[in-house]
């Protein structure tokens, strides 16, 4: 039996490994933390992160817990439309989905055949020629067939094999919450909830995690609401970061004002936002018989502008597993890199323009972007989005 070790149980490791214990591997996840716990936050998923999933065999899972995205277009904090709100078409309309419930969705796809070892921070890649991949946490070396690093942001592996990719500062901070639905604002009928607001350096979306009362969709409702401020994350406690966000967004339109109300700072999740500079060189190193692969946020770690960096984990995922399928190793560790090197890289410019827009500042170029924004923003989304629907798993 073919064995894989997996190092990293976000939602790309626990993607690859449930497919690859579905193939029949013998598969083994390493995750450093004592316990695989999500965000209490929510993530968007396009076309191309939904037809991933559902080529990993996990499409009915995620049908129960999605809550449809339809455009709500981009508007100024003094209320001024940048982008009307279109009506997007079924089959490249977005989702929006409670991390937890899909993580639990990851895990339901993980059956009998996957062993989940917690609190193993691995140290060590071995990859020495005519030898079996293997990683080591310094006390034991664990071989396999296969090595899947998905291993995040700070990817020890990716540090070893492509040390010419570094971690960067985007030069913004995120903040995330979920509001409960028993604690959400009721918002006016005509009030637009879904869309973007975007300032100088500024940004704020929100989105609907089922229906206040419903009993489907999401089983963990609620509004979800993700603001980025250009500069670094703030020190101070979750209270006060609230206090700072409600004054950094004073006088936008609602419902920004009510959301932050309504947030509690228990809920609050804030983050810096990085990202990879340059790309690794590889993403599939062959070892001996088999190889090492990099996956997710080790292999290409973005800003979320174009909430991309969970879609492209899943399409890693699915691209490995049929790859898998079809060829042997290391030549299926080969053609992983071919396909996903060029794809991550497209998805990866469109990303940058969009934080170019983003962190436009100052009076005139500010008013210059607004001017342009109408086109840049919306054929900038288009073409992401066309890319994002145009995406295959391959057969
Ligand atoms: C503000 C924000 C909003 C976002 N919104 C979206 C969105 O709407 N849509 C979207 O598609 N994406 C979005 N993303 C991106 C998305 O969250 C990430 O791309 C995705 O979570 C990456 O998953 P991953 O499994 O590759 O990495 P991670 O989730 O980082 O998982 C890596 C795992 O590896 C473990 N690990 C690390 N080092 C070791 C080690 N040495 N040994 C063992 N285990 C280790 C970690 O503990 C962790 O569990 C957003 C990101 C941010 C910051």
């Amino acid at each position: 039996m073919r064995s894989a070790v997996v190092v990293g149980a976000g939602v790309g490791g626990l993607a690859v490994a449930g497919a690859l214990a579905r193939s029949g591997w013998q598969v083994t996840v390493l995750e450093r933390a004592e316990r695989v716990r999500p965000e209490p936050t929510a993530v968007v998923l396009w076309p191309n992160g939904v037809r991933a999933l559902q080529a990993l065999g996990l499409g009915a899972g995620l049908a129960a817990i999605a809550t449809p995205l339809p455009d709500g277009g981009v508007r100024r904090p003094d209320g001024h439309w940048l982008v009307q709100p279109r009506p997007i078409p079924a089959d490249r309309m977005p989702v929006v989905v409670h991390r937890e419930d899909l993580h639990d969705a990851l895990i339901a796809g993980l059956g009998e055949r996957v062993e989940l070892r917690t609190g193993v921070t691995v140290r060590h890649v071995r990859v020495e020629p005519g030898e079996r991949p293997g990683v080591s946490d310094g006390r034991q070396t664990i071989e396999a067939d296969l090595v899947v690093a998905a291993d995040g942001t700070d990817s020890g592996i990716r540090r070893q094999l492509a040390p010419e990719s570094r971690v960067v500062s985007s030069g913004c901070a995120a903040w995330r919450a979920v509001i409960p639905w028993y604690q959400a604002p009721r918002l006016p009928d005509d009030q637009p909830l879904a869309g973007e607001i975007l300032g100088a350096g500024y940004r704020f979306v929100a989105a609907s995690l089922g229906e206040r009362g419903s009993s489907g969709g999401s089983s963990r409702g609620g509004i979800y609401w993700v603001a980025t401020a250009a500069g670094a994350p703030r020190p101070e406690p979750p209270e006060t970061q609230l206090a700072l966000l409600r004054r950094w967004y004073a006088g936008w339109p609602e419902p920004v004002g009510a959301l932050l109300d309504a947030t509690e700072p228990a809920d609050l999740v804030q983050q810096e936002v990085r990202e990879l500079r340059p790309l690794p060189r590889a993403y599939g190193f062959p070892v001996g018989p088999g190889g090492v692969v990099l996956l997710g946020d080790a292999a290409h770690a973005m800003p979320p502008h174009l909430g991309q960096g969970a879609c492209l984990a899943f399409e890693d995922a699915a691209t490995l597993a049929s790859l898998l399928r079809e060829a042997r190793l290391p030549d299926a560790v080969q053609a992983y890199d071919r396909v996903r090197r060029p794809r991550a890289a497209t998805v990866v410019r469109q990303t940058r323009r969009m934080s170019a827009v983003l962190q436009t500042r100052g009076r005139l170029a500010l008013r210059a972007r607004d001017a342009a924004l109408g086109t840049i923003n919306s054929r900038l989304i288009s073409s992401a989005v066309a890319s994002a629907a145009q995406w295959r798993p391959p057969t």
